[in-house]
């Protein structure tokens, strides 16, 4: 295999993940040219390129070494550590990626009641995920029988081929269109970055090391707001309380103003109108909600 001293990630190719991995990739500073076959993106600067295949298969090339990281849904990387026990041990989530929301839920026709797992004894459920299935039946020691469908799990019902489901669901249209209701959720899934749980400790290892850091900047700044605002030193104190989050914040003196500083406060989560009336209320004056573009600690 050529040119491995370059990082390797596998990603969707076309699909629900594509393009938030590909805008996750670029807040990271990657810059990818795409070759001619779509296979294999070349990265430009840094020493990392693009592998865009079947969502299915990315676990097993980074389990056999053709990638290094790749960017999946949780469902199908547990799967395959469920079905693949020797290649899957050596395989880890090392971030959650905080896209690609979906849960894998028993479902069952709309006309019957569900109260606990064992109402599933016996019952035929179909599914693509046998082995996730197959684990939440043993952990609530259900004897079920597990019918494995490629595709269109979600008809078997109607068809008369299953009793009952075990599939994605994110808003549950499908379900109600389908005349399901969801009873039980199995995994709570979205989008991790997968590797082997030893990173490579050559030149791949220190860009996989660096590319870990920024995903960890971009992640915290997704999710951060910078706050700005002029407060009276007298209600330092309450207006420190009302800040969302618990920030520690930086203060700076206001030149001709002694009893006035400006605060300024990265703040975990968004602020809502509630919080800042509730700061103005209590002194605070001037105040700028920023957005925070990068970050590295
Ligand atoms: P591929 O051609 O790559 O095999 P696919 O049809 O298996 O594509 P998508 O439907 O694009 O895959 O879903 C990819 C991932 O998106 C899922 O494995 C899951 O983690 C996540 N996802 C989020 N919401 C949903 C949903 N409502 N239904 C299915 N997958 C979802
Ligand atoms: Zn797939």
């Amino acid at each position: 295999m050529k040119s491995r001293d370059r990082l390797r990630i596998a990603m969707q190719k076309s699909g629900r993940l594509t393009e938030p991995a590909q805008d996750l990739l670029s807040r990271c500073g990657l810059k990818f040219r795409q070759s001619r076959d779509k296979l294999f993106c070349f990265g430009e600067g840094e020493p990392v390129d693009l592998l865009l295949v079947r969502d299915d298969d990315i676990p097993g090339l980074i389990a056999e070494g053709v990638c290094d990281l790749g960017i999946v849904g949780r469902n199908v990387l547990r799967e395959y550590q469920l079905t693949h026990a020797s290649n899957g041990d050596g395989l880890d989530e090392l971030r959650p990626l905080g896209f690609g929301h979906c849960r894998l839920s028993i479902a069952l026709p709309q006309e019957d009641d569900y109260a606990e797992p064992s109402q599933l004894r016996g019952q035929r459920i179909a599914t693509s995920y046998p082995g996730l299935l197959g684990e939440w039946l043993r952990e609530h020691d259900v004897d079920a029988r597990v019918v494995m469908l490629a595709g269109s799990v979600e008809i078997a019902p109607r068809l008369g081929t299953a009793d009952a489901i075990c599939d994605l669901v994110s808003s549950g249209a499908t379900l109600v269109a389908n005349q399901l209701r969801e009873a039980a959720v199995v995994v709570q899934s979205e989008a991790v970055l997968a590797g082997r749980r030893e990173l490579p400790l050559d030149e791949r290892g220190e860009i996989a090391e660096l590319l870990l850091r920024r995903l960890d900047g971009v992640i915290q700044v997704r999710d951060s707001r910078l706050i700005l605002m002029q407060v009276p030193r007298d209600a330092l104190g309450e207006i420190t309380r009302l800040l969302p989050g618990g920030p520690t914040p930086t203060l700076t003196s206001v030149d001709g103003a002694p009893d006035q500083v400006l605060l300024q406060a990265l703040c975990a989560g968004s602020v809502s109108w509630r919080q800042l009336e509730d700061m103005k209320r209590a002194g605070a004056r001037d105040m700028l909600v920023l957005p925070v573009e990068k970050m590295l600690a």
